[in-house]
């Protein structure tokens, strides 16, 4: 007999409702919730497709199923129990915790973890072993939109929900191509312009991407150069009297001080350094300002950048200049690149934060998890981010590594340090649902995690909406939950260290939530009036808290923000290029970036034939007439090199980028897309060639933008 099971799509921050069907613990079909209130029974190709990645054969042939040891690098890995498996990685992290102390180690998570695994293995480091070397590839996602939200609005939190495009007259979406990205979101769009012809819809990116088609004015700025756009836009609302003095007096601060710093930036340099006309620029500037509601979507585009904070900030800054914010309709919404970015960062889930929105620079912050955990103290000092990490583990300072639910031997920026990095440490762990990906080969030990259709849990998507997932069929070979391998390993290495026994007494992936609701409790994501039971029947958008019967799906609309002193805070930041412009040795820009059918780094999506009809093989685009200046045809195949590494591709011609400009999809990993580092290490995908130059504040990478030479093979 069939049986359906509700839960989420694991691919992208949209947070589509499935519907799983099973018979005889098997998954057999998958189809759109139709009371989910992220897609309404839609799917797009990926989600619809989902239950065809999980078949017994694609399994078979792709999943970890069994805990795998190996004796050496190199060596092919030897099965093993469990048991044997958690006391031998205990043993390990003992080992060097107790010889090098507890920053000698680090685990590195990821964005399609379930809440419940982001908090049991937060806890684990910065409660056990005391550590904050805790950090996900959600550094590479979204920690610029969440510091852009903290410095401006004084906390973590979209201020907006996918109703809101119902509502708004004016969408200005930036670096992000939503047709493709986050579909089923773009579909919404598409239905909101078709009930709404007057909607303005301006396009904010370098490339003519596939949102284009559906946009009233396109602004092809030139990679990196947003700060300035934004600075003049503003210049223009107080040439013009567009802003709204009143608001910014009432509800604001330091309005002056960044009216200042937009003087100097004029249409006329604007134009210059964004490499836009002028009349376009006041046309965009009109219809944000003087739209009855304007709504900005934005991802990548902003966050994958050098400046990615002070992008994030200049864009929030218009909307309250103009009071564009806190209405039906208006607001700065960022789009969540991952399933649940946003709930790893509600546990605290990155190397700055603790639960509940909490920040470890903070005294005061410290203490209630120290007390709430029942733990002496959590450490000062501050933990590691991604890129930081990978690099102390390169330079020796790292010993010991664990790796969940992610492939930074692809996806992370500069491969040949993150590579010299898997091969230094001592000891690296990682825990995966997938067998073959890049990062497995680096690995002393192999721990097989359930997932999508086998899990239980909860995520967030990009609207603050907490989602049920749920288990449709028993776990695949030996694998076990996320949370339960780290729980069961975090009780093995208490033992060791002699301390902190009771801290992970969780039987269930509820227990650990509940757990995580009650961190929450007075905080501005307060959750604790939700439980799972509520869950069950609906999903729900916090803040919850005791008493209430629904979520907020607006914040900020009383003009009170989560700030000290309830103002919100204008940054005057000023336009900074990206950190590695292109010179005459490295001429080109190249951007990097997702399919339309495919996710991350393949490990799914890459099993089923179909979803590489949209697009089949690597290739780098470049502008024809760039083409033409190098005697380059469609197909022939070009070395795309930077300071970092070479790959070969072969090349193609596209109307949709500027002169001097290229792009390669992020996804194609060493299947596809070999190539070497500049001293001759073997790597793969376009990651060989990005630069680890990151964001000074938020500490996110620029994958946006590598100076790069393209030349034939
Ligand atoms: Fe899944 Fe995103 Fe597609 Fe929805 S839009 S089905 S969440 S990949």
């Amino acid at each position: 007999m069939t049986t359906e099971t509700r839960s989420t799509c694991p691919y992208c921050g949209v947070g589509c409702g499935v519907v799983i069907a099973s018979r005889d613990g098997q998954i057999t079909g998958v189809r759109g919730d139709p009371e989910h209130p992220a897609n309404f029974g839609r799917l797009c190709t990926k989600g619809s497709t989902l239950h065809l990645t999980a078949t017994p054969e694609v399994t078979r042939q792709t999943r970890l199923l069994q805990p795998m040891q190996r004796a050496a690098r190199g060596a092919a890995p030897q099965p093993l129990g469990w048991d044997a498996a958690l006391d031998s990685a205990a043993a390990r992290f003992a080992s060097v915790i107790t010889a090098h102390g507890p920053d000698a180690v680090g685990f590195y998570l990821s964005g399609q973890l379930l809440t419940e695994d982001y908090y049991v293995f937060n806890k684990l480091a910065k409660g056990l072993i005391g550590t904050n070397n805790l950090d996900t590839n959600s550094r590479l996602c979204m920690s610029s939109a969440v510091a852009g939200y903290k410095q401006t609005l004084g906390a973590d939190a979209p201020p907006t929900c996918y109703d809101d495009l119902q509502h708004t007259e004016c969408l200005f979406i930036v670096g992000s191509n939503t047709a493709w990205a986050h579909p089923i979101l773009f579909r919404r769009i598409e239905d909101a312009k078709r009930a709404n012809p007057a909607l303005q819809i301006v396009v904010v990116d370098p490339r003519r991407t596939d949102t284009c088609e559906i946009a009233d004015l396109h602004l092809a700025l030139l990679p990196g150069t947003d700060v300035m756009l934004f600075h003049g836009m503003l210049h223009l609302m107080l040439r013009e009297g567009w802003t709204q003095p009143a608001y910014i007096a009432a509800h604001t601060s330091g309005f002056d001080a960044l009216a200042a710093l937009v003087r100097e930036c004029t249409p006329e340099r604007v134009a210059a350094v964004c490499g836009i006309a002028q009349d376009a620029l006041l046309q965009a500037t009109r219809l944000f300002a003087t739209s009855p509601a304007t709504l900005s979507l934005y991802c990548m585009g902003m966050n994958q950048s050098s400046s990615g904070t002070a992008k994030n900030a200049a864009l929030i800054n218009l909307h309250l200049a103009t009071a564009q914010i806190g209405r039906h309709g208006a607001g700065p919404f960022s789009l969540t690149g991952q399933p649940n970015a946003m709930g790893g960062r509600e546990v605290g889930g990155l190397s700055n934060l603790l639960p509940a929105h909490r920040d470890l620079a903070n005294a005061a912050h410290r203490a209630e998890v120290a007390a709430f955990w029942g733990v002496e103290q959590i450490p000062a000092q501050p933990g590691k981010s991604a890129i930081e990490m990978f690099e102390a583990a390169a330079d020796g300072e790292i010993r010991a590594l664990w790796i969940a639910c992610t492939n930074p031997a692809q996806s992370m920026p500069d491969q040949a340090t993150v590579r010299r990095a898997l091969q230094r440490a001592e000891f690296v762990v990682v825990q995966e649902a997938f067998a073959g990906t890049a990062t497995c080969a680096f690995a002393d030990l192999l721990l097989p995690a359930t997932t999508w259709g086998e899990k239980e849990g909860t995520v967030t998507n990009s609207e603050r909406r907490i989602s049920r997932v749920r288990a449709a069929v028993p776990p695949s070979g030996m694998a076990r939950h996320d949370w339960h391998i780290a729980a069961d390993f975090a009780c093995r290495l208490a033992e060791r260290l002699g301390r902190g026994a009771a801290l992970f007494p969780y039987t269930t992936p509820e227990s650990v939530w509940n757990e995580h609701r009650e961190t929450t409790r007075g905080r501005d994501l307060d959750i604790t009036g939700m439980d799972y039971a509520m869950l069950e029947a609906a999903p729900q958008q916090w803040p919850l808290p005791a008493g209430a019967t629904q979520g907020r799906p607006r914040l900020y609309e009383d003009g009170r923000f989560a700030t000290t002193d309830g103002r919100a805070r204008f940054v005057a930041a000023p336009y900074q290029a990206v950190a590695e412009p292109r010179d005459d040795h490295y001429p080109f820009s190249l951007n990097t970036g997702r399919l339309r059918d495919q996710w991350h780094g393949m490990s799914r999506t890459g099993t089923l034939g179909r979803l590489f009809g949209h697009v089949p093989e690597p290739v780098v685009q470049m502008h024809a007439q760039d083409m033409a200046r190098h005697r380059l045809a469609d197909g022939d195949l070009v070395h795309v090199s930077s300071r970092r590494g070479s790959i070969v591709v072969p090349v193609v011609a596209s109307a949709d980028l500027g002169a001097s400009q290229a792009f390669i999809a992020m996804h194609w990993g060493p299947e596809y897309l070999g190539g070497r580092s500049s001293t001759g290490m073997a790597l793969a995908g376009v990651n060989a060639l990005t630069t680890p130059q990151h964001c000074p504040v938020s500490k996110q990478p620029e994958l946006k933008h590598t100076a790069v030479k393209i030349l034939k093979a």
